[in-house]
């Protein structure tokens, strides 16, 4: 027998409407990319000139199942665009502006996106691969015409002239709530992109379940500043999370270092926040250097790639700021896991505290996990045996775009590709990616351990560790460490610093220190690139 309730498709555009009519006058505060002055919308102004977008697309010629590509940062014309663009039944397709120039051109191919909407800050770069983009029709700049500058893109049309064209007197389409509403290729930090193809309840369930308090935690009284940026897998749901509750947004636009980031928390009252690792790196050294205060920040998530010890403490002990570290996935809408505190560890303080929050956490209803060994046999919840670390949920994939390959276990559940312990009160904790391991004499080293503490000293910016050949071994752990400005820590002081703190066999064979760490465009340690630069490396 069904029951006898509503049916009320989980579409997003009800996510926008329920914030204009709620919290109408809570405002979406925008650092203009054109020249960093800072830009007021209400939501009520943000949902009117969504059904503009909507409208005005629909002239464009873009229906159910197109795509749309954006290539912008976080700013309130980004965000009134998603909601737009997915009203009528149409995909937003967040292109990450820190691929490669080909990388990029073989995504909107792939993708077939029928328009791009794209910031003044990115033009250059089209400009020399349009010929590359041949499915784009036109292309339509993120400014107004008093900052339009000359442009040889393909029908190019300042976005405010575009939407000048339409007003809002526009219903929302109506359609199935698994219809597709959003694309985002994986970073490729594990191969070619792939595409991952979110739905309209894909996303409002995972906004719904990120919401709640021990994961983002978002209340009409928070204000929220995403620097996690809407093309880096759905900015983690705010963009969807924050109008839901009626928090208040405040978009960064294109400055994400520490004074910028920093004068914005203070000045608009931001109580909430998230990014990766090397985002609050910038921040922390700002704060450092200048004696700065968070006065009203409460939370921040950390997420993207293992958050380090040291920058917890910090965030807790120096800054009054309770960090929640965050793990999840392109595939996962994305995230999988939060590290707040249950009741059964609500006693631990100290050194242990900090023990339980460089875990990656427990997973919000809607995700669940399995733990299995290479031939998919469970393995136990004890905090110690790690293996592969699978889930399975409304919000997961179950396919890529536009690829027929088999992505599930036979209890469907999809493998992360990340190794992982997970505790009898459902705490998972990464040990690393399973291709990240270092193999050592048939065991494995974590090297996110051995980068978590490494960071933890005074002299060290950053630090990556890979595995190089050893001929006893197989591989060993090199240490690589960029330096905070003016300080050389040398090998002897960095291994001194680790003595005691790991097991003695995962002690790195060597430190090196070089200038910059290879990042991906989303900001992770490139290991790829590392294990390039120093592939002709031999340890003493
Ligand atoms: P990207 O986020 O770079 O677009 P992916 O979706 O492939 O690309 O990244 C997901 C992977 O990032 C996870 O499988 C995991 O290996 C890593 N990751 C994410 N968050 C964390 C975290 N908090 N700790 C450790 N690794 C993390």
């Amino acid at each position: 027998m069904l029951g006898l309730m509503q049916n009320w498709p989980l579409l997003l555009h009800r996510i926008i409407d329920h914030a204009a009519i709620q919290h109408g006058t809570r405002e979406v505060v925008t650092r203009a990319v054109e020249d960093g002055t800072l830009r007021r919308r209400p939501y009520a102004e943000i949902r009117s000139r969504a059904l503009r977008v909507a409208k005005r697309l629909q002239r464009e010629g873009i229906g159910i199942g197109d795509r749309v590509a954006t290539l912008a940062w976080n700013s309130d014309r980004h965000l009134e665009l998603w909601y737009g663009i997915s009203g009528i039944g149409a995909i937003t397709h967040t292109v990450n502006p820190r691929l490669f120039p080909e990388q990029i051109a073989w995504i909107v191919s792939h993708a077939e996106d029928r328009l791009m909407f794209l910031d003044l800050t990115f033009v250059p770069m089209i400009e020399a691969i349009q010929e590359k983009l041949p499915s784009i029709a036109r292309f339509i700049i993120l400014t107004d015409a008093a900052h339009m500058q000359p442009c040889t893109l393909r029908g190019a049309v300042p976005y405010e002239e575009w939407l000048a064209e339409a007003d809002d007197d526009f219903a929302w389409a109506d359609f199935d709530e698994n219809t597709a509403a959003g694309l985002c290729y994986t970073s490729g930090t594990t191969g070619g992109p792939k595409g991952v193809l979110y739905s309209h309840r894909s996303n409002v369930l995972h906004a719904l379940a990120c919401a709640a308090p021990d994961y983002m935690g978002l209340s009409s009284r928070d204000t929220v500043m995403p620097v996690v940026p809407l093309f880096h897998a759905n900015s983690w749901s705010l963009a969807y999370s924050a109008p839901m509750t009626g928090a208040k947004l405040v978009m960064p636009g294109a400055k994400l270092d520490g004074p910028s980031l920093h004068q914005l928390l203070e000045d608009e009252g931001v109580t909430m926040t998230a990014a990766v690792p090397t985002v609050w790196l910038g921040l922390l050294q700002h704060l450092e250097g200048t004696n700065g205060k968070l006065s009203t920040l409460k939370r921040v998530v950390i997420g993207g790639s293992a958050c380090p010890r040291a920058m917890t403490e910090a965030f807790e002990r120096k800054y009054g700021v309770t960090v929640a570290h965050a793990w999840g996935m392109t595939e996962m809408s994305p995230l999988g896991s939060f590290c707040s505190v249950k009741p059964v560890y609500q006693e631990l303080e100290g050194e242990k505290l900090y023990d339980l929050k460089v875990k990656q956490g427990h997973p919000p209803f809607t995700v669940e996990f399995r733990l299995t060994d290479d031939a998919g046999r469970d393995l136990p919840w004890d905090g110690k045996t790690f293996g592969r670390l699978k889930v399975r949920g409304p919000a997961v994939a179950g396919a890529y775009f536009k690829r027929d390959e088999e992505i599930l276990d036979d209890l469907g559940f999809f493998d992360t590709g990340d190794v992982a312990t997970v505790d009898p009160a459902g705490y998972m904790q990464i040990t690393d990616r399973s291709k990240d391991v270092i193999k050592s004499g048939g065991e494995w080293i974590s090297s996110i351990d051995l980068e978590n503490l490494a960071v933890g000293h005074p002299d060290v910016a950053e630090a990556a560790v890979i595995g190089v050949a050893h001929p006893k071994w197989d591989e060993r752990p090199l240490l690589v460490i960029v330096p905070k400005a003016g300080r050389t820590p040398s090998k002897d002081e960095m291994l001194a610093f680790m003595t005691g703190k790991i097991a003695k066999w995962w002690l790195p064979d060597d430190v090196v220190l070089v200038e910059a760490i290879p990042h991906t465009a989303t900001g992770k340690i490139q290991k790829t690139a590392l294990r390039e630069m120093f592939k002709d490396y031999r340890l003493p």
